[in-house]
C-alpha cells in the first residue's frame, strides 16, 4: 500500500501488528478514526496504553486483575476448595460468561499436555458448563 502520510502508514503498520488484522483492516480502522473527534481517539488510545500500564496478574491465580488479588479468588461466597485449572484468562472469561461455576481458577499462562496434569493431581472433568474440557479437582 502506498500512503500520502507517513503518520497514517506508522498507524496502519501498529494495527495491522494485531492478531487478525490485516492491513486493510488496520487501513479502515484508521480511516474511521480519522473521521473521530481527536478528544475521542485520546481518549481510545490512553484506555490502551492505561489498560497495558496498570494491568496486574492476581498473585494467587494468575488471572487478570485491577489489584493483586482478583475479583474471584476475592470473592468470600465463592467455593475455593474446587479449583478450575485454565490454560488462558481467555478460557477464565469463557466460563464466567457462562455463571455456572462458582469455583476459583488457576491460569497456566501456556498450553501445558494434559497426561502431565492427570498424572499429578486427581482430575475430573466438569463438563457442567457448554464447550469447557478444562480440568477441576478438590484442594
Ligand atoms: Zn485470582
Amino acid at each position: 500500500m502506498i500512503f500520502s502520510s507517513a503518520l497514517i502508514e506508522n498507524a496502519v503498520s501498529e494495527f495491522a501488528r494485531l492478531p487478525g488484522v490485516g492491513k486493510k483492516t488496520a487501513l479502515r480502522l484508521v480511516l474511521h478514526l480519522l473521521k473521530q473527534d481527536t478528544a475521542q481517539v485520546e481518549m481510545f488510545a490512553e484506555a490502551i496504553a492505561k489498560m497495558r500500564r496498570q494491568i496486574k496478574f492476581c498473585k494467587t491465580c494468575h488471572n487478570v486483575s485491577d489489584e493483586d488479588t482478583c475479583t474471584i479468588c476475592a470473592n468470600a461466597s465463592r467455593n475455593h476448595k474446587v479449583v478450575c485449572v485454565v490454560e488462558s484468562i481467555r478460557d477464565v472469561i469463557a466460563i464466567e460468561n457462562t455463571q455456572q461455576f462458582n469455583g476459583v481458577y488457576h491460569v497456566l499462562g501456556g498450553s501445558f499436555p494434559r497426561s502431565t496434569v492427570s498424572a499429578r493431581i486427581s482430575c475430573k472433568s466438569t463438563r457442567s458448563w457448554s464447550g469447557c474440557s478444562n480440568w477441576a479437582w478438590k484442594r
